[in-house]
């Protein structure tokens, strides 16, 4: 049998009982343990960790746990300089890029407002969502804790806010800062617009659209077009507002 010591520190927590929150508890095993494999049996996915202490020195995922370790689990740390300690965690994607489970359509699109590239498939399986976001190295956002635990997922997040502009603050607030390139993304498909000319476009519009607007946008995917009308001012608004509150936590 192994006693250890556990804490987990900062949104962590969200992970474990709330007996277990913001204070060290025992716990005890049989058997030989990877430390990933103790932290994420007590909840914490793995994709969510980002330094492992034990002992007081930084360990890797693969550290197997001894009888009277003490071990301190830590999310990724925006303000503290940890470059000279073992973080688990490789550099998320550069670009940072997404995909998203199933519930979460209304996040991919406030994601592809901001211009990033968002993955997202309303009929996409577990299994094919893991296997992007490995193959593609796409971060993978979602509410299901037991998907995040799969081994070949590298990157990913688990969303907690169920609000879509809240969880676009948050996902800002995780990964940021973050380049935004707003109305460079076609909010229905995740692919590039590119900026066409109005004659180009004239046909499909309707006769207010045509009167009112000059800059026109087509998706070089699905060949929508968009305009700055009124929908864009209140979704820039809910942008506006996102980029703000995830750069002041
Ligand atoms: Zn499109």
């Amino acid at each position: 049998m192994k006693r250890i010591t556990v804490r987990v520190y900062g949104p962590l927590n969200d992970f474990v009982p709330p007996e277990r929150r913001h204070v060290a508890w025992a716990h005890a095993f049989e058997g030989a343990a990877s430390v990933k494999d103790v932290i994420e049996g007590l909840g914490v996915p793995h994709p969510e960790v980002d330094l492992i202490v034990v002992n007081g020195a930084s360990v890797g995922f693969e550290h197997a746990v001894q009888d009277a370790d003490r071990i301190a689990v830590f999310p990724r740390f925006q303000t503290l300089d940890v470059a000279a300690v073992t973080r688990v965690r490789q550099a998320p994607p550069d670009p940072i890029r997404f995909v998203l489970d199933v519930h979460l359509g209304k996040l991919a699109r406030h994601l592809r407002l901001a211009g990033l590239d968002a993955v997202y498939r309303r009929d996409a399986t577990d299994d094919e969502l893991a296997d992007i976001a490995r193959r593609e190295g796409r971060i993978l956002l979602t509410r299901d804790r037991e998907l995040l635990k799969r081994r070949i997922v590298v990157h990913g997040h688990f969303v907690r806010e169920t609000a879509s502009y809240r969880q676009l603050e948050e996902v800002l607030a995780r990964f940021g800062p973050v380049a935004l390139a707003p109305f460079s993304r076609c909010l229905r498909c995740n692919a590039l617009l590119r900026e066409v000319p109005k004659a180009a476009v004239a046909a499909q519009l309707g006769e207010r659209t045509r009167l009112a607007f000059e800059q026109f946008y087509a998706c070089s995917g699905c060949e929508r077009v968009y305009w700055k009308g009124s929908h864009w001012t209140g979704l820039t608004r809910i942008l506006d507002q996102a980029v703000r509150q995830a750069g002041s936590p």
